[in-house]
């Protein structure tokens, strides 16, 4: 029997990324994937600061920002009636806006930045196979049973069709929306899938001339008449500048699936350009289901899900990739220390604690977004059931001098102003404060949020929320991360002058837990210098104080001052290992 320590199913965003992290960290894993090759078509695009973090910590980072488009040429939103045709809207979007820029400037080391799946998932996969992943292509997960020591999966290889065991310590299901480790693990899903029909159309087009003076990764189409179900309208999806595409049609899905001919591609994607003359080859076609259902425990024993397996939302907010690599990020570390015998195996259990409310909240805004994009057919006029020609009318209505005309145009001004709650969800992104068992409190209350929670980040370090970003200075001057001081697997200790027992106190908590946790002390002189001040700002405690910062780089503890450092270290990394 073949064996290994963690077998991982899926090789998409979140299981190629758990093989990287579990690598990383030195953990021996496996990863089965039922097809000869990573994803084929472009599908999720957008990494958010968040996951360029993560990739920034397990070093891909580079690879990614080489191949990607930037968050530049991401940011125009237009909505129009065609390509060609008359435009009714922009908006901002991805941090592109200057004072949205300026948030992201100041939340992150990273950029956000565009690569379609097809391309991110070879650079993860490729380093975590360098890094000691062992992968089997067309390899199918079939079933699996689990025992105390345990779980054996029974695998098909898709080759010679032969079953054959692979027996793991821990299995991840990684294996996407229809998830049979899911079922299998009798996780309980909360939802619906299958709430409306959508296609993607890949093609190759040449579409300069009526992007490039509005560059953006989405062009929203809304036509009177034309039959849109799904996501509401037409989007065409920028896959490459300007020249690779991805249309998005709706269709009925009450009526089944419809048989899509090239011929028939082609004139919706004509007619979303519409431009009858273009030169176009259509690529690829394929359909998928908006679904609105997230697990509400994503672990049953030895078995954990991630990914679009716990998770099952329309593309709105560019989340499903994102979270998947985030999913994988969070159990990896805990998996290691419980696997190296330095962690009791409840730390498990966080993962639980941490993640499902974080997918739960990605699943509703998602679907949320689908919802407020009527406020913009409102406001146009666009009402089912009217005829063709008064939608048209409605919409010329606008450009009238009469109050209502002016109202329209407000209340148009103000539906895609709303969609900011899809566009520029940095809150969302940046947000996520755990409550676990893996967090320990230092008493003080969450800190309430100053701006809207979904649109806006608001750094803290309280303990459960992620480090706040911050420019240091290292001997030679040279400008460093918080966050990059952070995370390569260990626990960090922080503290300032005045809090150098902090540092002999994190010695001792590592030879005792036997686990490496590294300190430093910032100011001049020391480790790394605030010289902008801006960490004196950001900290939050004292500057004798000290942040223990968990390996993803959220805060575990904190102290606001020095005092009795060794006990008090030694007990909240006790605590958080569950020993
Ligand atoms: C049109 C569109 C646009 C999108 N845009 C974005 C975006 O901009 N940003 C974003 O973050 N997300 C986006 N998404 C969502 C994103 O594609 C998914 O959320 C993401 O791929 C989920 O990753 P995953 O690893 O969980 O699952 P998947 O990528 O679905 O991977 C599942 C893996 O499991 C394998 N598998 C399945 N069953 C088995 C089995 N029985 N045995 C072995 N292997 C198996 C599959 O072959 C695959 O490798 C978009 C989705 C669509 C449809």
């Amino acid at each position: 029997m073949i064996e290994t320590d963690v077998l991982i199913v899926g090789s998409g965003p979140a299981g190629c990324s758990a093989g990287l992290a579990l690598s990383t960290y030195g953990i021996p894993n496996m990863i089965v994937t039922k097809y000869g090759w990573l994803a084929n078509t472009p599908r999720a695009h957008l990494n958010n600061q968040r996951t360029m973090e993560i990739l920034r910590d397990l070093g891909v980072e580079p690879e990614v920002i080489a191949k990607a488009s930037p968050q530049d040429i991401l940011g125009n939103a237009v909505f129009c009636t065609s390509l060609a045709g008359e435009e009714l809207g922009r908006l901002r979007m991805f941090g592109t806006e200057p004072r949205r820029r300026a948030d992201h400037t100041l939340a992150s080391p990273c950029s956000m930045c565009d690569l379609p799946q097809n391309l991110l998932e070879p650079i993860i996969l490729g380093a975590a196979a360098e890094r000691g992943t062992r992968v089997r292509f067309l390899s199918e997960y079939l079933s699996s049973r689990q025992d105390a020591g345990g779980v054996t999966a029974e695998v098909k290889d898709r080759v010679s069709n032969q079953t054959y065991q692979i027996r793991a310590k821990y299995l991840l299901g990684a294996d996407g929306a229809n998830s049979k480790v899911a079922e299998d693990a009798g996780l309980p899903l909360e939802g619906k899938m299958g709430v409306a029909g959508s296609m993607n159309i890949v093609f190759h087009c040449d579409l300069t001339q009526y992007v490039s003076y509005r560059p953006s990764v989405l062009y929203w189409v809304l036509q009177p008449g034309s039959d849109v179900g799904g996501v509401g309208m037409g989007v065409i999806r920028m896959v490459r500048p300007w020249k690779d595409w991805l249309a998005i049609w709706g269709y009925d899905i009450n009526a089944g699936a419809p048989q899509l001919t090239g011929q028939a591609a082609e004139a919706i994607v004509r007619n979303l350009i519409g431009d009858q003359h273009v030169p176009i080859q259509i690529r690829s076609c394929s359909l998928w289901t908006v679904n609105d259902m997230y697990a509400t425990r994503y672990s049953t024993g030895r078995v954990f899900c991630m990914g679009d397996a716990v998770h099952r939302h329309p593309p709105m907010n560019g989340l499903g990739s994102n979270t998947s690599i985030q999913d994988a990020y969070n159990l990896a570390w805990k998996l290691a220390l419980v696997l190296k015998g330095k962690a009791n195996p409840e730390l498990l259990d966080t993962y639980n604690e941490e993640r499902v409310p974080i997918g739960q909240q990605i699943v509703k805004r998602a679907n949320k977004s689908i919802g407020e994009t009527g406020a913009i057919f409102e406001a146009l006029g666009l009402q089912p059931g009217i005829e063709v020609a008064q939608m048209w009318r409605n919409m010329e209505a606008r450009k009238s001098a009469t109050p209502e005309a002016a109202a329209q145009r407000e209340n148009l001004r103000k539906a895609i102003l709303q969609k900011n709650y899809e566009f520029n969800t940095h809150g969302v992104e940046l947000n996520q404060r755990y409550r676990s068992a893996a967090v320990v409190s230092d008493g003080t209350l969450e800190p309430p949020f100053e701006r809207d929670a979904e649109l806006y980040f608001h750094p803290t370090t309280w303990p459960g929320a992620r480090l706040p970003h911050v420019w240091l200075q290292q001997k030679d001057g040279r400008q460093i991360s918080t966050l990059d001081i952070a995370g390569k697997g260990r626990f960090v200790v922080l503290t300032g002058i005045g809090g150098e027992r902090w540092i002999e106190a994190a010695r001792k908590a590592s030879s005792a837990h036997e686990i490496a946790i590294e300190g430093f002390v910032i100011g001049p002189g020391r480790d790394f210098t605030d010289l902008y001040g801006e960490w004196a700002e950001a900290r939050e405690i004292g500057e004798s104080g000290c942040l223990l910062v968990r390996p993803d780089a959220h805060v575990g503890w904190r102290a606001a001052e020095a005092g009795d450092e060794q006990n008090r270290l030694s007990a909240a990394v006790a605590r958080m290992l569950g020993r």
